[in-house]
């Protein structure tokens, strides 16, 4: 076994770079929602993004997990709700048959095994694929912050098909958003206005890790 990241002999994440990814909580509001991330985005946390997201990695997945788990903890001892919805975000048909899987719905599947493993999760946690995107978007990773605006404004649905809205309608949910990455805070903006829209208000927003230090 090798250091997924800088691929010495030993753990799957060795100390070092445990170190570097410097797990912590870190949380600001974006849009009167309460977002709440487990790293800084960093080289190491890039690297395990790229891992899961590209490469299909059990264990970058199961590290990013951990750090959207720091963030629930606290969310969670706030919370007056005992019900959650961990609502991932969307990625394109195209990304998605490209690779095979849904990325955000992969990791929010980890995060909710990782809540499991604690005996002393009293709360209910369900997993709802809930936004599709309605229209043509292009990959994200090279726009600047008011490209990613334009891209991704208005694109969001709550899924048609789904019979998400009736389940979320029938009782009272503490609604999560969940993604790997917040960069500029474009697809919480648009997952938020999408759930409003439907009049579902997100309780908050996990993240595993958040870049851009305008937001804290
Ligand atoms: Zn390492």
């Amino acid at each position: 076994m090798a250091c997924l990241i800088c691929e010495v002999p030993g753990e799957h994440i060795c100390s070092d770079c445990i170190k570097n990814i410097s797990p912590r909580y870190i949380s600001f509001d974006l849009d009167n929602v309460r977002i709440n991330a487990g790293a800084l985005y960093s080289d190491s946390t890039a690297a395990l993004v790229v891992l899961a997201k590209e490469e299909n990695s059990f264990y970058a997945r199961e590290a990013l997990a951990d750090l959207l788990y720091i963030g629930l903890q606290e969310v969670i001892s706030e919370s007056k709700f005992t019900s959650h919805m961990l609502i991932p975000m969307p990625s394109s048909k195209t990304a998605n048959r490209k690779r095979g899987y849904k990325h955000s719905v992969s990791l929010t599947h980890l995060l909710m095994k990782r809540i499991s493993l604690d005996k002393n999760q009293k709360n209910v946690f369900y997993l709802g694929d809930f936004l599709a995107i309605k229209r043509k978007t292009i990959d994200q990773s090279q726009l600047n912050a008011e490209q990613r605006r334009e891209n991704l404004q208005g694109a969001f649905e709550f899924a048609q098909s789904s019979t998400g809205k009736k389940m979320l309608e029938t009782q009272s949910w503490g609604l999560l958003l969940v993604d790997d990455v917040m960069t500029t805070g474009t697809t919480f903006k648009e997952a938020i206005r999408a759930l409003r829209i439907e009049g579902f208000e997100p309780f908050a927003a996990l993240c595993a890790c958040v870049s851009g230090k305008r937001f804290y």
